[in-house]
C-alpha cells in the first residue's frame, strides 16, 4: 500500500496548472506520468542574470538592463526583423525580434516607457544589441525576473522556461518525507534532508550547483540507489527463504576432475567452491558467474551438474543458440558419461521420434543432464528431478525464458554465466540480487593475440597478408561495423567486402549476418568450425563463446566506432587454441583522443575486467559497456561513475538494514518503506530476475 504522505507525487502530471491536453503528452515524454518524474526532472545548466548598465554591459553574457523605449523600426523586408531602439543613462541598446513577433509589441511596450529586459548581450556593427529578450517586464514586475535560472530539458512544444515552471510547482507539492537515512551517515556526509536536497537540485546558482558531487545531488543519487539495492537485498532474501534440495559434493566430480587434461585454475577452484557451498546450503542457489571468454566456466558447471548426477537428480545447462549448446554438449558429454552421467542434446533440430525419445529419458530421470537451446523449456519437455539449471550467455535470455526453464523443477537451483565482464564498481548494481563468482585468470598456456591498430589506407597489404596466412590453413574473422542506421546499408557493405575478399583470396569466403535466420546462421557457423570456411566477415552476429580453435585471426574494421568491452568480446573469438594469434584492428584516420586510448588498452591488456573498468572511466559509462543491455538500471540521480563510492555504501547499508530490521518495522524501517514506494523499486519489480 502506497503511504499516503507520497499521494501529491503520484497524482498524474495533469494536475499540474497548465498541463492540459496539449501539454501533458509532451511532458510525459520528457518526465513521466506523475508528478514526481516531473519533481525529478534535472535542469541542466544555469543562467545568471547580472543587472548592468549598457555601458559596462558583458558581450555573450545574459543581463538584465533598465532602459526606456524609443523608437521602432519596422522590418523592410518579410526577413527582416523589428527593432527597438531604447537606452539607459549610459547608453543605447537595440532589441531585436525577428518573425511574427513584431506586431503586438508596440501596443504592449509603447514609445517612452520603461521596460526592464533581459537577454543574451550582442555586439551589431558598433551597436550593442538583444535579439529575442528572455524578459521585457514594466519596472514594478522586475522581481519575475529570476537571478538565476535553472535550464530544464525540453523538447518540440515544451520550451524550457515552461518545463521549468512545471518543475518548480511539482517542487512545490512535494512534501517533506520521513527520514530514511541514518543520522550518524547523514552527519558525516552533511546531506541536506530529501526535500532541501531535491529543491536545492532545482534551484542552482552557478555551475558547481550542477555537479553530481554537491551534497544535494549525492544525497539524492545514495537515496535512489540505496532503494533499488534494499530492493535486490530482499529478492535476494525471498530467494534464500525459499527451501531448495541440499546437495553434496559427490564422487562423480573428482573422477572427472582426474580425468581432465589440465588441472582447474585458482580462479575455477573458488567459483567451485562457492557453488557447493550454494548447493549444499538447502537455500535456493542463484549465482553468476562472470569470466571472460575461453576463462573456463563450462567446466565448473559440468562439475556443478556432476555433483547433482551423483544425488541422482538433473540438470540441464542452456545455450542462446544451437551451435554453443552443440559445443556444450561435446565438451561435457564425454567426461560426464565416462562416469556413469548419461547427457543429451536437445535442439529445436531433434523432431519426430527422435525428439520423443530423448523426451522420454528426460521425464523417467534416465538422462541426468540435458544441454540444449530453447527446446528445453517447450511445454512438452519434463524432467524427473530437475534440480539446476544452468543459464550460458545469460543476458540471451529473458526472464520468463529463465523462469520455464527453472519451473520444470521444483525449487531449481541457478548458475547464471556471462562472459560480459563487468567492472567490480558496477556489479552490485546490475547483479545486486545475485551472488557473483568472477573467473579473472585464465587458463596457463595461452599465447596473448598479438593486437595491433592498421590505419584503413593499408588495407591492401592486410589482405595480401591474410591471403598467405590462409593459404597456409589459418582461420580468420572478419568483422564489419553496423554504421547506418539501416541494417540493410550495412549489410550491403559486408557483401562488398566479402566479394572483395573472395577475389583476392578464393572462394573460401564466407558471410553471417544479422539478416539471416537462426537456422542459416548456424549453419555458415558450422562450416566455419569445421574449417571448410577460410574468412568469415561478419556483421557483428559472430555468436559469443563459439569456439573455433582454429581461428587465429580476427579483423576488425572502423575498430574505432566499437566500444571497448565489444572489440575486447570480438578480439576472445580467437586465441583459443595455443597457436599464435593475431588481431587487427582497422581504423580511419584520424583518431579522436578517446578513439586512441581505447585502442592502446586492448593492446596493452588482455583482462576484460580491468579493460571494463577502463571503459567506464573513458567513456563515462552510460550505454559504453552494453550496460543496459546487461540490465544496468535507469537512474534518475545515480551516475555510475561519478557515485561509484555511493553504490558500494548503499549495498552495505541494504545488507545491514536486512540484518537488523528486514520486516521494516522501526521508525527508520517505516521511512524505508516511503523511500521504496517513492522509486518503485520494491521486490516486485521487473529487475533481472534470476531467482
Ligand atoms: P568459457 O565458457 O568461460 O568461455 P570454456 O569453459 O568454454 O570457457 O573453456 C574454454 C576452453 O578452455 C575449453 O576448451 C576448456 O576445455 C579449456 N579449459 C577450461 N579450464 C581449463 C584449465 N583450467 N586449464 C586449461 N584449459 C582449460
Ligand atoms: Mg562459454
Amino acid at each position: 500500500m502506497r503511504p499516503e504522505i507520497l499521494f501529491p507525487l503520484y497524482a498524474p502530471i495533469t494536475s499540474l496548472k497548465g498541463v492540459g491536453a496539449r501539454v501533458a503528452p509532451l511532458l510525459e515524454k520528457l518526465a513521466g506520468p506523475i508528478v514526481r518524474d516531473v519533481a525529478f526532472l534535472r535542469p541542466h545548466s544555469v543562467i545568471r542574470r547580472d543587472r548592468t548598465s549598457v555601458v559596462a554591459a558583458l558581450e555573450g553574457a545574459v543581463q538584465v538592463f533598465e532602459v526606456q523605449i524609443d523608437a521602432y523600426k519596422r522590418p523592410r523586408a518579410p526577413q527582416q526583423p523589428w527593432r527597438i531602439e531604447a537606452h539607459d543613462d549610459t547608453g543605447i541598446l537595440t532589441l531585436v525580434f525577428f518573425g511574427r513577433f513584431g506586431g503586438d509589441l508596440e501596443a504592449k511596450h509603447p514609445v517612452g516607457s520603461r521596460r526592464v529586459v533581459s537577454g543574451k548581450v550582442e555586439r551589431f556593427g558598433l551597436n550593442l544589441q538583444i535579439a529575442h529578450p528572455d524578459y521585457l517586464l514594466p519596472p514594478e514586475r522586475a522581481a519575475e525576473i529570476p537571478a538565476f535560472e535553472a535550464v530544464y530539458p525540453a523538447t518540440a512544444g515544451l520550451p524550457p522556461r515552461t518545463v521549468r515552471k512545471f518543475a518548480l510547482e511539482a517542487l512545490a507539492r512535494t512534501p517533506d518525507l520521513p527520514e530514511w537515512q541514518d543520522a550518524a551517515w547523514l552527519a558525516r556526509e552533511g546531506f541536506p534532508s530529501w526535500r532541501e536536497a531535491l529543491a536545492q537540485m532545482h534551484a542552482p546558482e552557478g555551475e558547481a550547483d550542477l555537479s553530481p558531487q554537491t551534497r544535494h545531488a549525492r544525497r539524492l543519487a545514495f537515496d535512489e540507489l540505496l532503494a533499488h539495492q534494499l530492493a535486490m537485498a530482499q529478492r535476494k532474501a525471498d530467494r534464500r527463504a525459499a527451501p531448495a534440495p541440499a546437495i553434496a559434493a559427490g564422487d562423480i566430480a573428482p573422477k572427472i576432475q582426474a580425468d581432465l587434461p589440465f588441472k582447474l585454475t585458482g580462479a575455477q577452484h573458488r567459483a567451485l567452491t562457492d557453488v557447493r557451498r550454494d548447493l549444499a546450503a538447502g537455500e535456493k542457489m542463484s549465482r553468476l558467474i562472470q569470466g571472460d571468454v575461453g576463462s573456463g566456466k563450462t567446466v565448473v558447471a559440468m562439475l556443478a551438474m556432476a555433483d547433482v548426477a551423483a544425488g541422482g537428480a538433473q540438470s540441464a545447462l542452456m545455450a542462446p543458440t544451437e551451435i554453443l549448446a552443440r559445443q556444450h554438449f561435446e565438451t561435457i558429454s564425454g567426461p560426464l558419461s565416462e562416469h556413469g552421467v548419461p547427457a543429451i542434446l536437445l535442439t529445436g533440430r531433434d523432431k519426430g521420434a527422435g525428439r520423443a525419445e530423448k523426451l522420454r529419458a528426460l521425464a523417467s530421470g534416465a538422462v541426468k543432464v540435458a544441454v540444449g537451446t530453447h527446446a528445453l523449456f517447450q511445454d512438452d519437455v519434463a524432467f524427473q528431478n530437475l534440480q539446476l539449471a544452468v543459464i550460458d550467455e545469460q543476458h540471451r535470455f529473458g526472464v520468463a525464458e529463465r523462469q520455464r526453464l527453472q519451473s520444470k523443477g521444483e525449487a531449481v537451483h541457478l548458475i547464471a554465466m556471462s562472459a560480459t565482464p563487468i567492472p567490480r564498481t558496477l556489479e552490485l548494481t546490475v547483479y545486486g540480487d545475485l551472488d557473483v563468482s568472477r573467473i579473472d585468470e585464465k587458463p596457463p598456456g595461452r599465447t596473448p593475440v598479438a593486437t595491433r591498430a592498421v590505419p584503413m589506407n593499408r588495407l591492401e597489404e592486410v589482405e595480401a597478408r591474410l591471403h598467405q596466412v590462409v593459404a597456409q590453413g589459418a582461420q580468420a574473422f572478419w568483422i564489419c561495423p553496423l554504421v547506418s542506421e539501416s541494417e540493410l546499408v550495412d549489410l550491403k557493405a559486408a557483401e562488398k567486402r566479402a566479394e572483395e575478399l573472395r577475389q583476392r583470396i578464393g572462394p573460401s569466403v564466407g558471410l553471417v549476418h544479422g539478416k539471416m535466420t537462426g537456422a542459416e546462421k548456424d549453419a555458415v557457423m558450422a562450416d566455419f568450425a569445421d574449417g571448410k570456411i577460410g574468412v568469415l566477415v561478419a556483421t557483428t552476429v559472430v555468436e559469443v563463446g563459439v569456439n573455433v580453435p582454429n581461428a587465429t585471426i580476427m579483423v576488425i574494421e572502423q575498430a574505432e566506432r566499437f566500444g571497448l568491452a565489444q572489440l575486447h568480446q570480438l578480439r576472445g573469438r580467437v586465441g583459443r587454441g595455443s597457436r599464435e594469434s593475431a588481431c587487427l584492428l582497422l581504423y580511419d584516420p584520424p583518431l579522436s583522443e578517446s578513439a586512441q586510448k581505447r585502442l592502446d588498452i586492448l593492446r596493452k591488456t588482455d583482462d576484460g575486467f580491468l579493460i571494463a573498468e577502463t571503459d567506464l572511466e573513458l567513456r563515462g559509462g552510460g550505454d559504453a559497456l552494453g550496460l543496459r543491455q546487461s540490465g544496468f538500471p535507469a537512474y534518475v540521480f545515480a551516475d555510475p561513475i561519478a557515485h561509484r563510492d555511493l553504490i558500494a555504501a548503499a549495498g552495505d547499508d541494504a545488507r545491514l538494514i536486512m540484518q537488523r530490521d528486514p520486516e521494516f518495522v522501526s521508525e527508520r524501517g517505516k521511512a524505508l518503506r516511503v523511500l521504496q514506494e517513492l522509486f518503485d523499486w520494491r521486490p516486485a519489480s521487473p529487475l533481472k530476475d534470476a531467482g
